[in-house]
Formats: C-alpha cells, sequence, structure tokens
C-alpha cells in the first residue's frame, strides 16, 4: 500500500440510472468514458525507488519506455493501461515541477507512451501519488503532517497544506501530454498511529469547519476526538474533490479516480469512509491481493466495493507476483486466474499491477500470462451482467469500526471477515448493507440480513430493522451486537431487546465460550445438521448472555471454566479453557409482526474469522439461515466444495446463470514468521461436482466449456467441471417454487 496501485473500472449494469446511462451512451458511442465498457487492464511502474532512491543508481528505470509498455499491454489484450507518471523520487516524464528519474537520460516515457496509445487507440492513464514522503516533502517540510504536540510526522503529506497546489499542477503537466485520465493513489493520513494533523493549515480550516470548538490534544475516543475523526475525513474528502474538480474544470473528457482505502481491512486511521469516500471521483478503485488486503476474501472485496459504489463502476486491482507487487515473481496461472475470475464474477473490473525489474524491461512470463488471462476474461464478457440474486445482506457498520474496534480493529474485521467466510463456503448469495447508506429500501433487498457482532447501532438503524422484520424480513443477530453506544462504551440498548424479545443480563468480552443444543426438538434438529446435540461446541469470540422475555429460548451457552490460578491471576485465559457451566440460552427466536429475528449468543463470524476456527459454529449460523429463515426467491441451491465461489445471476424470470470460480490449493504454514499464514497458491485446474437441486424441473442445462459433463436427475443437474472457472445456465420450469 505504501508504493503502488492501479486503476481501471468495472462494467456495473444494475439499477435503472446506470441501465439508462448506458443506453443514452450507447446512442452516441463516442462520448461512452473508456471505464465504462472496460473489463481488464494493467498498471505498469517501475521498481526501485519504492523505498527511496539514489541517483547514482542510474540503471533504475533506464529501460523504462512507455512505447514499449502500451504496445506489449495492448498486444495482451489489455483494455486501457496506467503509466507510472510520479512517484515519491521521481517525474517520470520530463517535468518542471520536480526531478525526472535520471536513468531516463533524454527519454521522456510518457511521451512515448501517449504517442503509441493514440496509435494503437488504447486508453492511457496517468499515475500519480499523493502520499508516500519523497522530495516533496524534503524540500518543502512544511507541507507535512504534525501530531497533537506539534512534531513532524515522518514521510507524510498534510493534505490541507498548499501541496494540494503542486498536485494540481503535476497534473495540469501530465494533461498537457494528452492523457486519458488521472490515477490518483494514496490519499490515506497513515496507516496506523501517530495521527495527525495538527498544523498550522490543519488548525485554521478546523476552526473553520468546528467553529468555537477545540481541537483534541489527544486520542480520547469523546465528542471531541468525533469530530477530529470528522474533520480527518472532511480533510481527505476535500483533497479527493478539488482534485476531481479541477480536473472536471480544465479536462472534462479525462478521467480521474482515487485508489480508495474505505474498505476493511482499514480503518478509521486511514481518514476515509466506506461510502463517502467511494463516492469521489468517477469510478471506485481498490486493491486485493495476497500481501495485504485480501488473500481470503477476494469476493468480500468486490461486494464490499459494489455497496460502497452505489451506481458507479468499481475497480479491483491485483498483483501479479508471490508476495507484494516488486517482487519479481510470478503466480501460477491457475493461481492469477482464480482471483481475477472471483473478482468479474463479482462485478469487478479489474487491473493487473506489473511492477518491471530496476532497469524497467518487460518480464516476459508475465506478459504471456497477460495474453492469456485478458483473451479469456474477454471471451467471458457478456457472462460477468446480469442482476445480482440475494440470499443474505451482511451488514457492515463504519462506527462499530470505528469506535467500537477504535485502534484495534481486528475485533470487528474478524467477526466481518468471518461471517463472509461462512457465506461464502455455504455458497449463499450475499451483499453488502452499509450503516451510511442503510435504507428500508435496501434491507429489503434482502430476505435476511445478519448482523455479525454489529456493536453500534444508533436509534434509527433499529428502527429501520424493526420495520424491515415487521414487513417480513428476517434478521439474524450475533454476539455483542447492539451492546454498545455512539462512543463504543457497553450500555443497553432496550429498542434492539425489544426486537430480540430478551433482555441483555450480561455481555461477556471474553473469548472461549460454548452452545449446545438438546436436539430433541424439530426446531433444533434442523439447527443441528453436522452438529452433535448434547455436547458443548467451541465458540470462539464474545458472548451475552440473556433472559428471554418474548422470544423462545434454544439451547444453553457455556462460559469457559477458571481454575482457581485463574481467578487469583496466576494464569491468564488467552488459551481457550474447556466448557464450565451454562449462563445462559445459546439461541432466541423471536416473530415480530410478518417477520422472525433469530439470536445467537455467541459469535459465529468471530470464530469463523479467529486463530480456533471450528466448524460448528459456522454450521450452526449456515443452518439458520437455511433452514428456519429459508432463502429468499433461489427457486435452487447448488452443492459443490466450499473452494468453489458460486455466484448466481439473474437473466430473467426464470433464467438463472451460475459463475463458477474454484481455489483448490496445496496446504502450507511454512512462513517463517509464525503463525502468519500465507496462503499457498493453486498450480493445478481442479476438477468438482456442481449439483443444481430443485423441486422444479431444470430445463436447458448449459454449460460454457466442452469438457463439462452435465448429467440430469430427479433432483436437478450434476455439472462436473474441471477447470478454474465455468459458467452454467439454466432455466427453471416453475419460477419461485421453494425447496
Ligand atoms: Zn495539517
Amino acid at each position: 500500500m505504501l508504493i503502488t496501485q492501479i486503476l481501471s473500472v468495472a462494467v456495473q449494469t444494475v439499477g435503472a440510472a446506470v441501465g439508462s446511462m448506458m443506453a443514452a451512451w450507447a446512442e452516441s458511442p463516442d462520448l461512452t468514458p473508456w471505464y465504462r465498457n472496460a473489463l481488464v487492464g494493467l498498471e505498469v511502474g517501475p521498481s526501485g525507488a519504492q523505498w527511496g532512491s539514489d541517483p547514482r543508481d542510474t540503471a533504475y528505470a533506464s529501460r523504462f519506455n512507455g512505447r514499449e509498455i502500451v504496445e506489449a499491454a495492448r498486444k495482451a489484450g489489455a483494455e486501457y493501461v496506467v503509466l507510472w507518471a510520479r512517484d515519491g523520487e521521481w517525474a517520470y516524464y520530463d517535468s518542471k515541477r520536480m526531478p525526472k528519474c535520471p536513468g531516463l537520460r533524454d527519454r521522456d516515457p510518457l511521451c512515448e507512451g501517449v504517442a503509441a496509445a493514440r496509435e494503437t487507440g488504447l486508453p492511457l492513464i496517468a499515475y500519480c501519488v499523493v502520499q508516500g514522503g519523497g522530495w516533496a516533502l524534503r524540500e518543502h517540510p512544511d507541507w507535512g503532517m504534525r501530531d497533537a504536540q506539534g512534531h513532524p510526522i515522518e514521510g507524510r503529506f498534510c493534505l490541507n497544506s498548499p501541496y494540494l497546489q503542486f498536485i494540481l499542477e503535476l497534473l495540469d503537466e501530465m494533461a498537457a501530454y494528452g492523457v486519458d485520465g488521472f490515477h490518483v493513489d494514496m490519499l490515506d493520513q497513515g496507516f496506523g498511529p501517530p495521527y495527525g494533523c495538527w498544523c498550522d493549515h490543519c488548525r485554521a480550516r478546523f476552526a473553520q469547519w468546528f467553529p468555537g470548538e477545540e481541537m483534541p490534544s489527544a486520542v480520547n475516543w469523546d465528542a471531541a476526538w468525533d469530530r477530529m475523526l470528522e474533520f480527518r475525513y472532511r480533510t481527505c474528502e476535500a483533497f479527493e474533490q478539488a482534485v476531481t474538480d479541477h480536473v472536471k474544470r480544465h479536462y472534462p473528457g479525462k478521467s480521474v479516480d482515487f485508489n480508495y482505502h474505505g474498505y476493511p481491512p482499514f480503518s478509521f486511521e486511514i481518514g476515509q469512509l466506506p461510502v463517502r469516500h467511494a463516492a469521489i471521483g468517477d469510478f471506485a478503485t481498490c486493491e486485493t491481493g495476497t500481501w495485504a488486503f485480501s488473500p481470503l476474501a477476494v469476493s468480500l472485496t468486490a461486494e464490499f466495493m459494489r455497496a460502497a459504489a452505489g451506481t458507479k463502476p468499481y475497480q479491483v486491482v491485483m498483483q501479479r507476483g508471490v508476495r507484494m507487487y516488486h517482487d519479481q515473481t510470478n503466480r501460477p496461472i491457475n493461481d492469477l486466474r482464480w482471483e481475477l475470475f472471483t473478482l468479474l464474477s463479482h462485478g469487478a473490473q479489474v487491473t493487473i499491477v506489473d511492477k518491471t525489474p530496476f532497469e524497467g524491461q518487460l518480464d516476459p512470463v508475465a506478459w504471456h500470462h497477460y495474453g492469456l488471462l485478458f483473451e479469456e476474461a474477454k471471451k467471458y464478457r457478456e457472462v460477468f451482467q446480469g442482476e445480482p440474486v440475494w440470499d443474505v445482506g451482511l451488514y457492515f457498520s463504519a462506527r462499530t469500526r470505528d469506535w467500537w474496534a477504535r485502534e484495534e480493529k481486528d475485533r470487528y474485521f474478524t467477526s466481518f471477515y468471518g461471517a463472509h467466510k461462512v457465506l461464502s463456503r455455504a455458497h449463499l448469495q450475499w451483499g453488502g448493507v452499509l450503516d451510511e447508506t442503510v435504507s428500508l429500501e435496501r434491507l429489503e433487498r434482502f430476505p435476511v440480513v445478519l448482523l455479525a457482532d454489529t456493536a453500534i447501532l444508533s436509534n434509527p438503524e433499529v428502527e429501520l430493522l424493526e420495520q424491515y422484520v415487521r414487513r417480513g424480513g428476517r434478521l439474524i443477530i450475533t454476539g455483542v451486537t447492539g451492546c454498545y453506544d455512539r462512543y463504543g462504551r457497553q450500555s443497553r440498548n432496550t429498542a434492539l431487546e425489544k426486537l430480540i424479545g430478551a433482555r441483555v443480563i450480561t455481555v461477556r468480552e471474553e473469548l472461549d465460550h460454548y452452545f449446545s443444543f438438546e436436539g430433541t426438538s424439530p426446531m433444533e434438529e434442523d439447527f443441528l445438521k453436522d452438529i452433535h446435540p448434547q455436547w458443548p461446541h467451541l465458540s470462539y469470540g464474545p458472548a451475552v448472555v440473556y433472559a428471554p422475555d418474548e422470544a423462545q429460548a434454544i439451547g444453553s451457552l457455556y462460559a469457559g471454566v477458571r481454575t482457581a490460578r485463574q481467578l487469583e491471576g496466576k494464569q491468564d485465559t488467552i488459551f481457550p479453557s474447556p466448557a464450565g457451566p451454562a449462563i445462559g440460552p445459546a439461541m432466541l427466536v423471536h416473530t415480530v409482526g410478518l417477520g422472525n429475528v433469530v439470536t445467537l449468543a455467541v459469535s459465529p463470524g468471530f470464530a469463523a474469522g479467529s486463530e480456533y476456527r471450528a466448524l460448528e459454529p459456522q454450521y450452526l449460523l449456515r443452518n439458520v439461515i437455511r433452514s428456519r429463515l429459508l432463502r429468499g426467491d433461489l427457486p435452487f441451491q447448488v452443492v459443490s466444495p466450499e473452494w468453489v465461489d458460486v455466484c448466481v445471476r439473474r437473466l430473467a424470470d426464470n433464467r438463472y446463470r451460475i459463475l463458477l470460480t474454484a481455489y483448490a490449493a496445496l496446504p502450507a504454514s511454512t512462513t517463517p514468521k509464525r503463525p502468519w499464514v500465507l496462503p499457498e497458491m493453486m498450480t493445478e485446474e481442479p476438477m468438482y461436482r456442481a449439483d443444481v437441486f430443485s423441486r422444479a424441473q431444470i430445463l436447458n442445462p448449459r454449460a460454457s466449456r466442452k469438457d463439462t459433463q452435465l448429467e440430469t436427475y430427479e433432483w436437478g443437474v450434476r455439472a462436473t467441471v474441471e477447470n478454474v472457472f465455468e459458467v452454467l445456465d439454466v432455466e427453471v420450469a416453475a419460477p419461485d417454487t421453494p425447496q
């Protein structure tokens, strides 16, 4: 993240607004912005100045050639190319504002690239970094961030300083070359402490934005710090909006986008909110990638972007190296295909980052891979369209991220990522619901809404959730949802208690909890698929002890046993203790109006995301969604290995498309910094079955690949697939027939 990035965009055809806009553009195709139609592209930049650079290293980027890159990108089938024009140390063109990379001598890669782009018709986007320190900060220390004591924060620009004008001047220089747009990278305000900024520019702006209020002098998690977080969000927003306004005013045909950091695993420290900052620019862009962001949650990143970007296209950037952007390695082609097709299936436009070797050559293995990837992606272009079909809305609370998790962001993200894992592995169709834009209309797009440790819920949010349930919605509440106030302090939420149908007796922040069910009632049997009855199962994570009022209480919650030594503080409780006494019900079921609320005292999301990732809590959540709170309007169920991402699109009332993307990698945990475990890469193509179960008859099943075998049975259709990616089209004889 300190270093790179990208650009491009996604074609999101969902929504009447986008549909009508696309129809309008279709009538005058010349006016269609490049990012509306492009599916795949490349970002190409040099490798060697990301941690500083010395002008004596004249070999650096000496062969970084804009024409060669654009022509290679065109040949590989890229639909746009983002060309590195400026990083913290150097300009990679003849700049009058900052030094040019000395290895380039009298060459100008941006000029070379634009000339080649004009000849080939390939959109060329200029890459410009904002954060990361470097030459400009050394020249202008007064543009740097300051901490609360006024000390400089190393390597960070203040976004309220005159640095903005410098960036605009760089963009003017790049615009003069005739580029098609700008990818502006790194608008973060740091990825952790110390936080800023308290410089004179910021103090003046704070006084202007919050008249009569003092800037806080420390991180206090109180009303003053709330204003400071808002100040930081507004700072990012104002900078990005100023850049956007400048581009739109002076270069109306050129695109502008910002590498966005409002999505998990980023938190308040960045200075961005999920929706508010995705909304700035022509489209929203973020990164996935093994090295930092979402090795195990690629689909989550894409769907989060769908939810955050609203009607705008969204782009996700991936890497070709096995560890991070700058290592000169290549992931196996099947591993790249898995990530690419997962992103495309979830509606993203995809950029692959290519970091050239030190001198700027093009790695033949990487570029061979790009050709294969782009050819296949474009062959499947139309299959990524269609209306998503939802089973579950996964709720995300930025307020909980900021004020409950605070500086321990995994406190919340463990639950959020874990809940995604459960949904994804059960092949439930899920999308995001974000607190910044939640409304009854948005909630009602989902037959089921899941709150996974949504610790902070405002009264308006609870009112919306209650309306949603009363009108027939089905709500699942887990863990410590609603147990904290807007500042992250433990607090009673009586409105939520009423919806749950039970009172909160104790909020337990210890992490060793267990649940069990007797398994003697038909309802319990439903919940117990794959879970042994009458035995306590670990659900690692926080829990809540409830006393039922209107709700029906089922099963038992257990605390971990505490030994005499632990009670005396002579032994810690980091390792989960065995089950101790029963302390409350495991589950509460409450009918409200036309809908239901199921509350789990434990947190299956946290358990699934934690180091003690037992399967029983994951099965419990899956069983709850599948059994009692029956799925939405999908007339079939896809059963396939958990390592297959299943994405369903509705093409017409009775026609569906099922996108299958498999990730079958070897087990490995040999990372030197144990217990940090890198996922292993997929080398070979897997073979697997996807069974489409339906009570209604499945008609005209079709597969996109000749070697996929289709067999029709009374219960539905079985596809035997021998590829990382496959697409099945099915028609269902009687739509909306529940299983
Ligand atoms: Zn400042």
